[in-house]
């Protein structure tokens, strides 16, 4: 491992580099190529919309390309010109480097944008857009080539004095020559695919006697998921923070950053909030790591954007390369915060031949700022990615602090064959505190109702004291996870969230029967003036006040097991007011006036209290859904309805809330996704934690396995077969008993 003594030997060298650079500017770029008139956005969602926003303002005109399931999708609608490249899968469509060179060369595009994901870390692609003649807006294929092979990729930059986990990165494959380089790094250690992606494959061995099990569970893991089954070891780091660097380079040899960015904040591996510039660390400590990513990108003749990965040990204060990111990453926007760049302009500039527009100088590190990505993913079952329809998305208005990337509309739908992300909330302020304060602020704003969300999640992560103070690492939400998950098992705060939705259910029953009020007086002073009173609403009745009734079912997305039914009674007062009783005797009545301000958004007050109530109302599995936000409380209730089923409809339109429960011993699928592997067929006799089928969606692949050793039985489902949430897979029979328990393997595919 290299002293810092000598790390900063090299970079003070590489500064001194930086500085006798010539960093040319934009308008002394004579070798630029022509301008850009058409690029095509090889990629959807929200990467593709934020692409053509900037090509847009650029006068560059875009081409999307989509899939059948995206054809009336945001980024088809952004574009000037769409061409459909295949069926839903990915790999038929968004992986088809065929369609899209086709599309490329029928709409006349001179350049391919490949967003991130995808295409985007593809040397082949590169390479053939560039035989082609098409320019790729991303690095050469070489540089994407040398860094897609994680050991390859250390020994790089080992050789360029970049500081490397200790660990073993060399060819040798065989067990016992690993086992013996695993003793000298000594353990715990950490084995990953060196062509692995997204946390995927990577085991961490605490003890030597684990070695040989993991090693060749590791191998399988990546041959399957990569096609290529070596591996490297590393230092396993227990206490890290993943802190990456933004880089840039141009064509003519000029390389910078564009400072750092904090992903420490991660579950299954995966970043949900980043924020720039990392807190809590030095200036010092920030410039080297900003020229040991410079020195990085220089060793492999990088130009474009490209993010550098660092892990750094926050008990001994080293920093270590990880690997680099050959493409703009998700994460890109908290850097254009603090640099106020369009990085997007950089990569079109730079791929076209001009030379970067700023120099090293010229970038000024200003404010902070915080990515949240809010995703459709269930939190409770593991952050497992959910789908479904946007019934309601409603965000904080876009300003100049304030960023909302997103790919979707309210009425789409999001599907399982892409990423669950539904938007990016971007926040920028002076400083961490206050960019915080927004950011807490514009979630709590951020509505979406249809399918389950992380947003509360986030709320409640982004105000943990913790984050608040910038103590940020990787294993945050591991190591905070008793304040960060409700534990139904905890009564106390068992009842103080049914508390809440107690008195949430309180304001629904006001605004609904508040708004139904405001139709009557609507539709009275129309056509229909001859309703009569005694259907009015409020009901009109002589002597006394109206009530009406309301039951609701609280969704507790925590514990759905107990009875979350709160049947109301509403007495509606002469003064407009309505006092809502909840029949319980330790809860007294609640009177509460409602005033309808628009179609989502009412005023209420409350025993002198006046606040500001969002609802949405749809209607899904024959249930009505109601959800409701005010501060930073957002609740889900179910009305049910009165519809009867006949038989024959009750198979294809079975309420959600009914499909919970299975006879004994059943495995269901624990989210919507396609069967890519049946490993065993019905009957087999199978082992505990036998892999059984394998489930993919939304880019992650879920091994079912058994929960104990028995016989497979009802295994119905086949490969290529798309399952839906909670649907039935099979079951495990012991002699006597069943074992009910599910075991998943939850794995990932690249990002
Ligand atoms: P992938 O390319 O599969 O995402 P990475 O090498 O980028 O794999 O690592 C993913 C995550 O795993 C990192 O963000 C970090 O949280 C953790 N990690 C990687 N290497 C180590 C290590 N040596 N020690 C501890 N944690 C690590």
């Amino acid at each position: 491992m290299a002293s810092m003594a000598i790390i900063r030997r090299k970079l003070s060298h590489t500064q001194l580099h930086l500085r006798i650079v010539r960093v040319r500017s934009l308008s002394d770029s004579a070798s630029a190529s022509k301008p850009l008139e058409k690029i095509l956005v090889a990629n959807r969602g929200e990467i593709a919309c934020r692409i053509m926003r900037t090509a847009k303002r650029l006068g560059i005109r875009t081409v999307a390309v989509y899939s059948d399931a995206d054809r009336d999708s945001l980024h088809v609608k952004s574009a000037d010109e769409a061409v459909r490249i295949g069926p839903p899968p990915a790999r038929l469509s968004y992986l088809s480097a065929s369609s899209i060179l086709e599309a490329a060369v029928r709409t006349g595009a001179q350049a391919i944008h490949p967003g991130y994901g995808f295409m985007s870390e593809s040397a082949e692609f590169a390479q053939v857009c560039e035989d082609k003649g098409l320019t790729f807006i991303g690095p050469p294929a070489s540089a994407i080539r040398d860094m897609g092979d994680k050991s390859a990729s250390k020994r790089i930059m080992g050789a360029a004095g970049v500081p490397i986990v200790p660990g073993y990165h060399g060819n040798e494959q065989d067990i016992e020559v690993m086992k013996k380089e695993a003793d000298r790094i000594g353990y715990p250690i950490l084995i990953k695919p060196t062509h692995g992606g997204g946390g995927k494959g990577m085991r961490i061995v605490q003890s030597p006697e684990e070695f040989v099990e993991s090693f060749l569970g590791a191998q399988r893991e990546a041959a399957a998921s990569f096609g290529i089954s070596t591996i490297l070891l590393e230092k396993y780091i227990t206490q890290p923070r993943h802190i990456e660097v933004q880089i840039f380079g141009d064509k003519h040899g000029n390389v910078l950053h564009l400072y750092e960015r904090d992903c420490s904040v991660q579950r299954r591996h995966q970043k949900i909030i980043e924020e720039a510039p990392a807190p809590n660390i030095l200036n010092d400590f920030r410039s080297h790591l900003g020229q040991a990513a410079v020195s990085a990108a220089k060793a492999v003749g990088y130009h474009n954007a490209g993010t550098v990965e660092f892990i750094v040990d926050t008990i001994s204060g080293q920093f270590y390369f990880m690997e680099m990111n050959t493409r703009l990453q998700v994460e890109h926007p908290v850097t254009e915060m603090i640099v106020g760049q369009d990085l997007v302009e950089w990569q079109i500039r730079v791929a076209n031949g001009e030379a970067l527009p700023k120099s090293q100088s010229q970038v000024p590190l200003s404010g902070h700022a915080f990515e949240a990505r809010i995703y459709a993913e269930n939190v409770p079952k593991g952050f497992l990615p959910a789908t479904g329809v946007l019934y309601h998305y409603h965000h904080v208005p876009v300003s100049s602090t304030v960023r909302v990337e997103t790919g979707v509309e309210q009425g789409d739908t999001v599907s399982m064959h892409y990423d669950p992300m539904i938007a990016k909330l971007v926040v920028w302020g002076e400083n961490r505190a206050t960019a915080l304060v927004k950011l807490k602020d514009c979630l709590s704003k951020f509505q979406v109702a249809g399918l389950p969300t992380n947003i509360n999640f986030l709320q409640k992560l982004a105000s943990h004291w913790a984050f608040e103070n910038g103590n940020v690492e990787t294993h945050f939400i591991e190591r905070f996870k008793d304040d960060l998950f409700v534990n139904p098992a905890n009564s106390v705060v068992a009842e103080e969230a049914f508390n809440a939705a107690r008195f949430s259910a309180r304001l629904v029953a006001a605004c609904i029967i508040e708004k139904e009020h405001s139709a009557w007086k609507e539709n009275l002073s129309g056509d229909n003036g001859s309703l009569s009173m005694w259907y009015s609403s409020p009901p009109f009745r002589v002597h006394h006040c109206a009530r009406s009734t309301m039951e609701l079912e609280w969704e507790n997305e925590y514990d759905s097991s107990g009875s979350n039914l709160l049947p109301l009674s509403i007495t509606h007062k002469p003064d407009g007011n309505y006092l809502i009783e909840t029949g319980e005797n330790n809860f007294p009545g609640l009177e509460v006036k409602a005033t309808n301000l628009d179609d989502h958004d009412f005023r209420v007050e409350v025993d002198g209290l006046i606040m500001d109530v969002s609802l949405a109302v749809y209607t899904k599995d024959q249930a009505k859904h109601i959800h409701i936000w005010y501060g930073s409380h957002h609740h889900h209730f179910k009305q049910r309805m009165g519809l009867e089923l006949s038989e024959e409809d009750e198979s294809q339109h079975k309420p959600s809330f009914e499909t919970a429960s299975h006879p004994q011993g059943t495995i269901v699928a624990p989210m919507a996704g396609l069967v890519v592997k049946v490993l065993v067929e019905d009957g087999t006799k199978v082992e505990e934690g036998q892999p059984i089928l394998v489930l993919e969606a939304m880019k992650m692949e879920h091994v079912v396995k058994a929960p104990s050793a028995g016989y497979v039985r009802g295994l119905l489902v086949s490969t290529g077969q798309q399952v839906s949430d909670g649907s039935v897979l099979f079951s495990v029979k012991v002699s006597h008993f069943t074992f009910c328990i599910l075991f998943i393997v939850i794995t990932y595919k690249m990002v």
